[in-house]
């Protein structure tokens, strides 16, 4: 047989195409030895497509999908999404976007150094919460205030330190599942403490909680029903009843309030966090990235005297936040006391009928064709399941389906994430910023 016959011979090698003039940019974008590999892996696979009798690509050809591959490899696994499914705070598309002090505050803190454990006056340690702790009481009215991981260990931290080793009574209707198997009955577990369920499903009275005190209880817990609401035949026990029945027993009473409500927003029914401390509650948890609008973070407020042993808990250490998470917790706090309306949740929340239908019909405008209809949005995330938001969607029929549209848009580039309902494409603007309009028409009109 010829060598020159031999389709194998015609292939280059890894050497060759390296100094092809295409291989220079592609080396210095992702890095010579990720080239390398990557020629590497097309190069066997072209042998392969040989093998079964194909013919060998040329040189162009074997760069162009070394490109490809690269490109696909270094695309992030984690990336932004436009969220158009009519839900605020969506806990699968990582709940809370942050404000933009709060992007400029991590971006500042993560490209370099901080004080971040060190005090700048006096050249000596510092404390990793101090920029935050002020602004924590002077939103809500606390004495004190300690911020951590999140809100699961928010409440593990509080129930490991105040009563571990002791009796926590809860009522039978607060022992929610929060989600993703996170239940109430086992972090009162993992934390050291017995439960001590009591009253029923719907109705919970002070009499319940007061027949069960004992010689081991240490706290009464509060959970707000986060995701789910008892309505009919119910009855539950305020906060302030549970506070005049401990300090009869020397207990100290724990609400987790979940969602982080600062100040009232229209049609919540639930206590801000100011409002449960004034009920009498000892310490009140809450996430950092629901209502409040921050990041992934949780908080712990109360008197000096009641967190003081949790400050002292070895678990503090391993429940601690990172200093980008530290960065726009502070940002976010202040904007609370500063200008709340520059928030995005609470912009969101907030906007009024005219604003959606306005952004709606903008959408459909760039758009060029679908119908603007009424929805029903949520706050979600576990904050105020009732209430619904008055939304607009833009209604879609793509001539693809439903959901093969859905499928495209989830996996284009934006991607966008809507919903289905009576077999048409929804795309809600609640919780789509102006700023992302354009994407988003360009993402829907290519599907269309
Ligand atoms: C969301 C929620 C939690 C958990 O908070 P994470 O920040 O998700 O850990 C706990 N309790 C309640 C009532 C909640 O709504």
């Amino acid at each position: 047989m010829n060598p020159s016959d031999n389709p194998f011979r015609a292939l280059p090698q890894v050497q060759k195409l390296l100094e092809a003039p295409a291989a220079g940019a592609l080396a210095e974008h992702f890095g010579t030895g990720a080239l390398t590999q990557a020629l590497r892996t097309v190069l066997a696979s072209a042998r392969g497509t040989i093998g079964e009798g194909g013919t060998a690509p040329d040189a162009t050809l074997l760069l162009e999908r070394a490109a490809a591959l690269l490109a696909t490899r270094a695309a992030p696994g984690l990336r932004p999404v436009i969220n158009a499914t009519g839900i605020v705070i969506h806990t699968n598309l990582g709940r809370a976007p942050l404000c933009a002090e709060a992007i400029v505050a991590v971006s500042d803190v993560a490209r370099g150094y901080g004080n971040l454990e060190y005090d700048l006056a006096s050249g000596r340690r510092g404390s990793r919460t101090a920029s935050v702790e002020p602004l924590l009481a002077e939103i809500t009215g606390a004495e004190a205030g300690l911020p951590v991981n999140n809100g699961a260990a928010a409440i593990l931290l509080a129930l490991s330190a105040l009563a571990g080793g002791g009796e926590v009574i809860v009522s039978r209707g607060e022992l929610v599942e929060i989600g993703g198997g996170f239940r109430i009955p086992d972090v009162i577990r993992q934390g050291g403490a017995r439960l001590v369920e009591v009253g029923s499903t719907n109705k919970t009275r002070l009499s319940d909680y007061a027949a069960a005190v004992g010689p081991d209880t240490r706290v009464l817990l509060k959970v707000h029903q986060s995701n789910f609401r008892t309505i009919g035949f119910t009855e539950e026990t305020a906060i302030a009843e549970l506070a005049g029945l401990a300090r009869e027993h020397r207990l100290k009473v724990v609400a987790d309030l979940g969602s982080g409500l600062v100040a009232r927003v229209p049609g919540t029914t639930e206590p801000t966090l100011a409002e449960a401390l004034t009920a009498g509650a000892d310490i009140v948890t809450c996430s950092g990235d629901k209502l409040l609008g921050g990041p992934q973070a949780g908080l712990i407020l109360g008197s000096s005297e009641a967190l003081a042993p949790l400050r002292k808990h070895p678990l503090l250490r391993a429940v601690r936040l990172d200093k980008m998470s530290l960065a726009a917790l502070e940002a976010t706090l202040r904007l609370h006391r500063d200008s709340p309306e520059r928030i995005p949740v609470i912009r969101m929340l907030g906007e009024s009928d005219a604003v959606r239908a306005a952004r709606a019909a903008a959408l459909r405008d760039l758009v060029g064709t679908g119908e603007v209809i009424a929805t029903d949005g949520f706050a979600g995330g576990g904050s105020l399941p009732e209430e619904r938001l008055a939304s607009r969607a833009l209604a879609l029929d793509p001539a693809i389906g439903p959901d093969a549209a859905a499928t495209r848009l989830r996996t284009g580039s934006p991607a966008v994430v809507g919903r289905i309902e009576r077999g048409r494409l929804l795309i809600d603007v609640l919780a789509v910023a102006d700023a992302e309009l354009p994407a988003l028409a360009g993402a829907l009109r290519a599907i269309l």
